[in-house]
């Protein structure tokens, strides 16, 4: 291969934050971070990044040096069908040369820039090594390998709220993601039903519908106006409704995220009956649950500090997810895809009500201490399904239980064993 051709290639910027159904997506920034950035509980951008709408130009760039970094994994080879061990060594190669080729032309790119690196909390500290502002790359690579691997349909654009852009920019944008990846079948944003309630028309929302957009994912976190303004969502239980009402009838398909625990011990209840209620009012397509994680230094830890908010246990927020079940009304998927739920309670409803409150109720039935071990072990597998392993750092957290390489509970006091679970906790990923 001709050096030139190695030294032309040009990294392209990555949604490092996406949905987890867009985990091995195409993904091309639109905007650089949360023009909103202010929800309480939210540590992504919170670390100094501002919100950037990236030109025409940038993301047209972006998309050439896509397509040609993708011609070149094709001519060496790299495929989705080859077994994944030839990919990463095929893809290891074609990295290295790539570098000398550039390093000979005297080719430098922006210094790969990871914003989250120096984070007060260690979970965000993890997450800064694939939270990266300036990919370099092998990055990039890696980014598109994973899109070829899982069949190279899926491209969502980023960041925070696509909706924000103007539909003409997307839409131009989307035609240029498609002349060169003709292959992909399906793009998703994320969106903020204030956007869609009272700054997109609906004549808006159907362009982005027409232009390809299948799917928006909306935070909609609570339905219940005290909540939302407790943690300043920056938008109330009619700009949900009205927003998802809209963008359902101009075509797209609405994904809600809605977070349990988010009013804490004084409002579960409360948070779990006004979320149904928006539920059941703009009839979502599909709800994923993500239970609240605290993250240190975010303003809902300075809450909690202060005492002004309680924490819900396990116990409450269960509770709360078994109040929302009952009282959703409309046909919905409800899926719990997150390492910070305590149960896996998926289903469509109606018709799957009855089986997942029999989860629900199965764990409440438990007694307390049974309860207590359920979570910490529920809490392990989570983290080594979430890192292929348990760390040194919660091997040593959990030592007192651990025998021979087992779980020991034994006679080991609840509050301990309560400990060891809160820190797996805080080290789990939402
Ligand atoms: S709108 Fe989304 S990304 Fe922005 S601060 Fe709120 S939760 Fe975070």
């Amino acid at each position: 291969m001709q050096p030139d051709r190695l030294s032309a290639v040009r990294p392209f910027e990555i949604c490092s934050i996406r949905p987890p159904t867009e985990n091995n997506s195409l993904t091309f920034r639109l905007t650089r971070n949360c023009y909103w950035n202010k929800c309480a509980f939210c540590p992504i951008y919170k670390t100094g990044a501002k919100f950037k709408k990236r030109s025409m130009e940038e993301v047209r760039e972006d998309v050439t040096n896509a397509r040609i970094l993708d011609d070149l994994l094709a001519e060496n080879g790299i495929s989705g069908s080859m077994d994944t061990r030839s990919i990463q060594q095929r893809a290891v190669s074609l990295i290295q040369r790539i570098r000398q080729a550039r390093q000979e032309a005297g080719v430098t790119d922006k210094a790969r820039c990871m914003p989250l690196e120096n984070s007060p909390d260690p979970r965000m500290r993890w997450f800064s090594s694939w939270f990266i502002d300036y990919p370099d790359i092998s990055d990039c690579v890696e980014h598109l390998v994973s899109w070829r691997i899982s069949g190279s349909r899926s491209c969502f654009l980023g960041d925070a709220d696509a909706l924000i852009l103007r539909p003409d920019h997307i839409g131009a944008v989307m035609a240029h993601i498609h002349d060169n990846f003709p292959e992909i079948a399906r793009f998703t944003v994320y969106g903020r039903t204030r956007t869609a309630a009272g700054i997109r028309s609906e004549k808006d929302l159907a362009a982005f519908a027409d232009a390809g957009i299948d799917r928006v994912h909306f935070g909609v976190e609570s339905g219940s106006a005290d909540v939302l303004k407790m943690v300043n969502k920056g938008a109330t239980p009619d700009d949900h409704i009205n927003g998802l009402l809209k963008a359902a009838r101009a075509g797209l398909s609405c994904s809600f995220y809605i977070m349990p625990g988010l009013g804490g011990v004084a409002m579960s209840q409360q948070h779990a009956v006004e979320t149904a209620r928006v539920i059941n009012e703009a009839k979502a397509d599909y709800v994923r649950i993500r239970t609240l994680e605290i993250f240190d230094g975010t303003p809902i830890d300075v809450m909690r500090k202060k005492g002004t908010f309680v924490e819900a246990d396990d116990d409450t927020v269960v509770l709360e997810i078994k109040r929302l079940i009952q009282e959703i009304r409309v046909e919905t998927e409800l899926l719990s895809d997150s390492a910070t739920n305590l149960l896996q309670v998926n289903g469509r409803l109606p018709e799957d009500r009855e089986r997942m409150l029999a989860v629900i109720d199965e764990y409440l039935s438990m007694e307390p201490r049974q309860r207590i071990e359920y979570s910490l072990r529920s809490r392990l597998a989570a983290f080594a399904g979430q890192y292929g392993g348990l760390s040194d750092e919660v091997l040593s957290a959990i030592a007192p239980v651990l025998k021979d390489g087992s779980l020991d509970l034994g006679q080991v006091p609840d509050g301990d064993l309560k400990q060891m679970t809160a820190f797996v906790k805080s080290r789990l990923m939402p």
